[in-house]
């Protein structure tokens, strides 16, 4: 039984736009687009935060960051930069709290205010 939003999501109980999974990842669109192509990066193990990751869960989920932004980059020509950012409790600004890493493209004189 899926419990939080992106739980919901990694079990297909409800949809997202799917830009990569494997056994421990699902990456997907963001629902709130900061720039075309906004992507989370989310592990399927349901941990909170940074804080709660241990070396193994590290290893299998951040070691797959360059792989999506390069398939989210080879997705659109347009593309010459991307954010990467984690926003790690409440105070930094967290709102869903199954932890994950946003992929931000960005374009040229896109006039994002990250
Ligand atoms: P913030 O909401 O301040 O960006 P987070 O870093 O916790 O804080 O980000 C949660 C992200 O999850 C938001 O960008 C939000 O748009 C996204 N989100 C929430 N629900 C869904 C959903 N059903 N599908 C895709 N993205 C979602």
């Amino acid at each position: 039984m899926a419990d939080d939003i992106f739980d919901k999501i990694i079990a297909s109980e409800i949809p997202a736009y799917k830009v990569y999974e494997d056994e421990d990842v699902l990456a997907f669109l963001d629902l709130s687009q900061a720039n075309p192509g906004h992507t989370l990066l989310v592990p399927k193990a349901d941990v909170p935060d940074i804080f709660a990751y241990d070396d193994d869960l590290a290893q299998r989920v951040l070691t797959k960051i360059p792989k999506v932004a390069r398939a989210i980059k080879a997705s659109d020509d347009k593309i010459i930069g991307m954010n990467i950012l984690m926003n790690n409790g409440e105070a930094a600004g967290q709102s869903v709290f199954h932890s994950h890493i946003h992929l931000i493209p960005r374009y040229k004189d896109d006039g994002l205010n990250l």
